[in-house]
């Protein structure tokens, strides 16, 4: 499903070169929930973005549901982030001014080709969140495990092939932050592969396997 090899991002700084990864060789198969784990400064949101798309490495190879997406110029990387990547944030990323529903639905503004049902199915998934009474709300008008909710069933909307979250708790009171993780082992559980970044040991020990990184290597590799 995720298959990197031997991935490396440098960043020039002033004279220096920062390698953010040196290296980086995993893979993910399909249906696993996977945690990468690490302290700040360890590569995880460089990793993120390579995982998400939103980054090109500098050498190596990503492969992602068969395709070798390390090559993809801009215009095909956000036409495939956007049908095959969900994303969940730690500060949500909803659109204020948008409902409940719509945010839910903002997968499909940025669709080429047909609907697909999706308005039936962002219904669903919000019924799923628990969020049925919330439809016409405002995000403002939520709590934040409520609105992490939302977010969730965006990212599940266009039926992803990786779910990628970015610190999903980190905002979130601990109850909050327990039912988001119940709620990401559920969708888990129904077949969705999962890969959740975090630098909190307690989090990253809800998923089936945790990568370790640091210092933009990986520093160990293990099943819960
Ligand atoms: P984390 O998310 O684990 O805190 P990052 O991936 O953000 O780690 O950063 C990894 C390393 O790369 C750090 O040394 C950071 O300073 C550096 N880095 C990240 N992004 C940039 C950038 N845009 N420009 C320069 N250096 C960067
Ligand atoms: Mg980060």
């Amino acid at each position: 499903m995720v298959c990197m090899e031997a991935i490396t991002r440098r960043y020039r700084v002033g004279g220096q070169v920062i390698a953010a990864l040196d290296g980086v060789s995993f893979t993910v198969p399909q249906g696993q929930f996977t945690a990468i784990v690490g302290p700040s400064g360890s590569g995880k949101s460089t990793l993120l973005n390579m995982l998400g798309c939103l980054d090109r490495p500098d050498s190596g190879r990503y492969l992602l549901d068969g395709v070798d997406v390390s090559t993809f110029d801009d215009e095909r990387a956000s036409d495939f982030r956007n049908r095959r990547i969900g994303f969940v944030f730690q500060s949500f990323h909803l659109l204020p001014r948008l409902s409940v529903l719509e945010n839910a639905l903002l997968p499909r503004r940025f669709l080429r080709g047909p609907d697909e049902g999706l308005e039936r199915r962002a219904h669903e998934l919000l019924e799923r969140m628990g969020l049925q009474r919330h439809l016409l709300h405002r995000p403002g008008q939520l709590s934040g495990g409520q609105m992490q909710r939302v977010a969730i069933a965006r990212a599940l909307l266009m039926r992803p092939a990786l779910l990628l979250a970015d610190e999903p708790t980190g905002n979130l009171d601990s109850k909050s932050a327990a039912d988001v993780l119940a709620l990401l082992a559920e969708v888990h559980a129904a077949g969705q592969t999962v890969v959740l970044v975090t630098h909190d040991p307690d989090v990253a020990a809800q998923a089936q396997r945790q990568i370790g990184i640091r210092d933009g290597r990986i520093e160990f590799d293990a099943a819960a």
